[in-house]
C-alpha cells in the first residue's frame, strides 16, 4: 500500500468517497482506513438501511464492480473478491437483535446458517463467475465457523472457488488480515479485479484493481 502523508491522504481519501459516490472506478491505492472511527452504530446504522440512499449506494457500488468486470474479461486467471457479512451476507436481523456485540451471540447467529444473501451481490457473484472470474470470499468470521458458513452459503446458492477465514488464534487487524489473503490469491496467480467489501478495512491494502465498498453505518472494524 502507498505510504501518504497526513495533507495528502486526507485528500486522497476524500476523492475516493467521491468517486465511490458517483459510481465510478474506485482505485483501491487511494482506499484508506479513516483514522478515526465514525462513530457508526446498530440503531441509526439499520434505519439507515432501510432508505433509498443506502439501497442507492447498494446498487451503484454493485453495478460499478460489474461495469469494471465487464472491461475486465480478457485477462487470464482473472478474479473477484468479497467480503460476507453485510456485503454478500445480510445479518440485519442480527445486529437489530444485538445492539451491543457479543461474540457469543454472534456465534449463536452464525450456527443457524439462516443469513440472507443480499440479491444484488449473490447475481454479480453468479453473473461474474459464468463469464470466468473465480470468486474468492474473504472473511474475518473464524475457522471454527467454516462449517456454518459453507452451509449458509450453500442454502443461499452461492457458488464460489476459495473461502479464506480467520485462523484460530489470529488477531490480526481486519485490514491486515484481509490484505494478506488477496495477497495468497495474487501468489496463486489470479488478477484480483475487483474487491468487493462494506468497510474501508475490507479495501485498503492493495492487490485489487478495483475497489467498491457497499454501505454500512451499523459499525465499523479496522
Ligand atoms: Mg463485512
Amino acid at each position: 500500500m502507498a505510504t501518504l502523508s497526513f495533507r495528502t491522504a486526507v485528500p486522497a481519501l476524500v476523492f475516493s468517497f467521491v468517486l465511490c459516490g458517483l459510481a465510478m472506478a474506485c482505485p483501491c491505492s487511494t482506499v484508506t482506513v479513516p483514522a478515526t472511527d465514525p462513530g457508526y452504530n446498530n440503531i441509526d446504522g439499520i434505519k439507515f438501511s432501510h432508505t433509498s440512499q443506502y439501497r442507492n449506494e447498494f446498487r451503484d457500488a454493485i453495478a460499478q464492480a460489474k461495469r469494471y468486470c465487464q472491461t475486465h474479461v480478457n485477462i487470464a486467471h482473472r478474479a473477484v473478491v468479497s467480503d460476507l457479512d453485510e456485503t454478500l451476507f445480510d445479518n440485519r436481523e442480527f445486529d437489530k437483535a444485538n445492539p451491543i456485540f457479543e461474540h457469543g451471540k454472534w456465534a449463536e447467529w452464525v450456527s443457524k446458517e439462516k443469513s440472507p444473501a443480499f440479491r444484488s451481490t449473490r447475481e454479480f457473484l453468479a453473473w461474474a463467475r459464468g463469464r470466468g472470474f473465480a470468486i474468492f470470499l474473504v472473511t474475518t468470521r473464524g475457522e471454527s465457523m467454516r462449517g456454518s458458513t459453507i452451509a449458509n452459503l450453500l442454502r443461499e446458492g452461492i457458488s464460489y472457488d476459495g473461502l479464506f477465514m480467520r485462523p484460530d488464534g489470529n488477531h490480526d487487524t481486519h485490514e491486515a488480515l484481509k490484505t494478506r489473503f488477496r495477497k495468497q490469491i495474487e501468489e496463486m496467480g489470479f488478477t484480483i479485479v475487483v474487491n468487493l467489501g462494506d468497510q474501508y478495512s475490507d479495501l485498503a491494502g492493495g492487490y485489487a484493481q478495483d475497489c467498491e465498498k457497499v454501505p454500512n453505518r451499523m459499525y465499523f472494524n479496522r
